[in-house]
């Protein structure tokens, strides 16, 4: 991948008014596999922050002049460039993040292209209405205008994922972004802003700044960033609240979770062990919809220990690069230690160790998924978001008991129920108080359907038409005919 190694070997600087700007303070992004340094980026200070603000202010207007076809035909390009660009970006992603590759080359990806082709068709389709108002005389019509200039700070997790279901909405409805990676994985962001460029679109219209919380925090206290677009976690997102409030500019947030996995004994097993595998393994268990908490009515809870320890024995930790890998390292030693901190915790608190769960000697982060069984609703690993490979299996007695539980959380973010019995099914999913339910599945996504929190899992929904509500405003029109 000779275009790779060139892009790592550059001395990257920000992505400004559609250029590269240096910057003085930089820092090293490694490679969670091996602990390697990859490249460094630059830590954007105050000035930087200002001038890529400044960047999307002037070319705001510009972009949201263009005719809706125009923008249109320009995010499609950029659907296909990121299409086209798979490979290397898969790579980058595997490098930053640590993922295996099959899932950045055959989901990340391709989903972030999928993004930016689904809003491409909504410059043309989305507007405003006229209402049937009741004073005499007058016509009355809704605009739906752009918010102005966004900052977009996504998370580690899935970098060039989340940065497309905040991008490509933003885009499709006239703003400009100042996009901010996480700084553990600032670089399929960087890539993406070439691409945009390529793609036509104006310069300043996308900025990119790297850099940490401090980067982000200027951008949530900049007082020309009309919005913020966040991704993370749920004490973050409550200091995003309090620093957004000198211009009371547009939150909205998509945070943490603690979601149940609710098996029914009439579930097909089959369809029990894989949804609960994937919803709680996808991505080492760093998923903010992991469904860590996996209940199971008591009749049947020994058996699916046995089944879920068997397939928890079968992953196969490695490289992301290695294709026979199924689970990746974590992103970072902070991280693994953390999540080995909340399993201590847990067995301290009581818990039984079921499956794995063992930090794995380097090079790279490795962790061994892990199952824990307890009753305890207040156990550690119960309450807390651990955002690792870790499930906590508990017995339920009834429907009712398991609605109770699954709902026994701070967050609301996501859910998933087996059962063969349909009326079960549907009582269930309206039950759970979660912006998302999957029955006999999990971790099923597309840009076409909201996504989003209950709780403290968040403010409004991306994706879907409802997130073009995140991106505009709404005016209303009098006109006086007579
Ligand atoms: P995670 O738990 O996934 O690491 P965080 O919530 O810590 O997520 O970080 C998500 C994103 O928020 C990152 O881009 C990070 O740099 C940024 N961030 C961290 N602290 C702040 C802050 N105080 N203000 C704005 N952004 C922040």
């Amino acid at each position: 991948m000779d275009k790779l190694s060139a892009f790592l070997e550059r001395e990257h600087g920000v992505f400004i008014g559609g250029d590269w700007v240096p910057g003085r303070d930089r820092f090293e992004t490694r490679n969670p596999a091996t602990g390697e340094v990859l490249t460094e980026v630059v830590q954007a200070d105050q000035s930087l922050v200002d001038q890529a603000v400044d960047a999307a202010r002037a070319a705001q207007p510009v972009w949201a002049n263009q005719t809706p076809a125009a923008r249109s035909r320009v995010l499609y390009r950029l659907a296909e460039l990121v299409a086209q660009h798979r490979d290397e970006l898969a790579l980058l992603e595997t490098l930053d993040n640590g993922k295996p590759l099959r899932e950045s080359k055959g989901g990340d990806v391709p989903l972030a292209a999928e993004h930016f082709r689904y809003y491409a068709g909504w410059p043309t389709k989305f507007g405003g209405q006229t209402n049937p108002v009741s004073v005499p005389g007058m016509l009355n019509y809704t605009l739906r205008e752009p918010v102005g200039v966004v900052a977009a700070i996504v998370p580690w997790n899935f970098p060039l994922l989340i940065a497309a279901w905040k991008v490509a909405p933003a885009l499709a409805m006239g703003n400009a972004v100042i996009l901010k990676p996480a700084e553990q994985t600032p670089l399929t962001a960087l890539r993406l802003a070439e691409l945009a460029r390529e793609a036509g679109l104006p310069d300043g219209v996308l900025n990119v700044v790297t850099g940490d919380g401090r980067t982000g925090a200027a951008l949530v206290a900049h007082r020309h960033v009309d919005k913020v677009s966040f991704t993370g976690s749920t004490e973050v997102g409550r200091r995003i609240v309090a620093g957004s409030v000198a211009n009371l500019k547009r939150v909205s947030l998509e945070l943490g979770g603690k979601s149940a996995n609710v098996i029914f004994a009439d579930a097909n097993l089959r369809k029990a062990v894989r949804g609960v595998m994937m919803g709680v393994f996808y991505n080492q268990g760093q998923v903010c919809v992991a469904g860590s908490r996996v209940l199971v009515e008591r009749s049947i809870h020994d058996q699916v220990a046995e089944l879920l320890a068997a397939e928890v024995e079968k992953v196969r930790l490695g490289d992301g690069r290695d294709e026979s890998t199924t689970m990746g390292p974590l992103v970072s030693a902070e991280q693994r230690d953390r999540v080995a901190g909340f399993v201590r915790q847990g067995r301290e608190q009581g818990a039984r160790l079921v499956a794995g769960a063992e930090v794995m000697d380097g090079p790279g982060y490795f962790f061994r998924p892990g199952l824990l069984a307890t009753e305890d609703a207040s156990n550690v690993c119960v309450r807390e978001e651990i955002f690792g490979p870790v499930a906590v299996l508990m017995p339920f007695d009834s429907e009712e008991q398991a609605v109770e539980m699954a709902n026994d959380s701070e967050y609301g973010l996501a859910g998933g129920v087996y059962t063969e019995n349909l009326g079960r099914a549907h009582r269930v999913a309206a039950g759970i108080r979660t912006g998302t339910v999957w029955v006999n599945t999990y971790n099923a996504f597309d840009a076409a359907s909201p996504f989003g929190g209950y709780k403290q899992s968040g403010w409004g929904r991306e994706m879907g038409e409802q997130a073009l509500d995140l991106y505009t405003e709404t005016k209303s029109v009098w006109i006086n005919t007579k």
